[in-house]
């Protein structure tokens, strides 16, 4: 069932509420693809009701960010929706969750700030104000859907551990999944994004895992200095990549690791061909 507003999701919920039902929420932008679906089969699987929100958030891009070129495609994803079992497609028009405009009236004025710690670094530093959108529409969707459950994905990691601290932060009473990458064939995390690389960039955007499997294989290996892991990654880059960032962080709190150990992530941005990727690895 397709829902434009919060109105209708609101009498929705409440019935099920009532008949004790329990609730998944996969919040997504959209433009479904086979990680979006690994998220909703979870819940699909675990939650007596699904609810999938689809909604290019305006407030989570920067001015010179790709929000008007976003890849839209309504139908295709509620139709794959449908065929995975998902009860309700939320998807509010940004006036439906914004009034007349964040910036242009005081409609919507507040705003959920993660802490500075967890935003001032790897996609918060390039990604100004990014952060803030993300907490404030899913504490948002929270409130509108009252799910038991929220599916999110590791390959937004960054994402994942802020949103887990904030609901642990503000006791939120929800529980969140996180969920595995899901690859292509060739080692390329599903991302909405990819549908702007060319055929050329396609291949470059390969250096992303194969970086970061490299680095693991090195460490399985026994080598735990972050300097000489990182400089592996030089060989697999070319003039059409640009390098954001290549960090290791802890699993939970983001502090940087100076040596590799069970709980680093190894966190990777690149520009291919000027279309921004990002991927990450457990070592653990
Ligand atoms: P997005 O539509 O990009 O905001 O993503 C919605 C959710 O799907 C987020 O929790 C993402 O982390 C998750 N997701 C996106 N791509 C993948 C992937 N390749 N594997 C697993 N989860 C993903």
């Amino acid at each position: 069932m397709l829902i434009h507003t919060i109105e209708e999701v609101r009498e929705q919920i409440k019935n099920w509420k009532k008949q004790g039902l329990s609730i998944g929420l996969v919040p997504t932008m959209g433009a479904l693809h086979d990680g979006h679906l690994s998220l909703i089969k979870k819940s699909v699987e675990k939650c007596d009701k699904t609810v999938v929100s689809v909604f290019v958030n305006p407030i989570q891009f920067g001015p010179s960010e790709d929000f008007d070129k976003y890849p839209r495609t309504l139908e295709a994803d509620e139709k794959l929706c449908s065929d995975a079992g998902v009860d309700i497609i939320f998807a509010p028009s940004p006036k439906e969750m914004y009034g007349e405009g964040h910036l242009l009236s005081n409609d919507f004025l507040t705003y959920v700030i993660p802490p500075f710690f967890y935003v001032n670094k790897l996609c918060g530093k390039s990604r100004v104000g990014h952060f803030d959108g993300v907490c404030t529409v899913v504490n948002k969707l929270f409130n509108i859907v009252q799910p038991d459950f929220a599916f999110f994905g590791e390959k937004d990691r960054q994402q994942l551990i802020i949103l887990k601290k904030m609901v642990k932060d503000l006791n939120i009473p929800v529980t969140i999944i996180p969920c595995p990458i899901v690859r292509e064939e060739s080692g390329l995390a599903l991302s909405s994004r990819n549908k702007y690389l060319d055929e050329n960039s396609k291949k470059d955007a390969l250096a992303l895992n194969k970086i970061l499997f490299n680095i693991k294989l090195c460490y399985d290996k026994g080598i735990t200095d972050v300097r000489a892991l990182s400089e592996t990654a030089y060989s697999f880059l070319n003039s059409n990549h640009s390098l954001e960032y290549l960090e290791f962080r802890d699993k939970d709190t983001l502090e940087d690791k100076e040596k590799a150990d069970d709980d680093t992530i190894v966190f990777i941005a690149v520009k291919v061909g000027g279309v921004r990727l990002i991927d990450n690895i457990a070592l653990g």
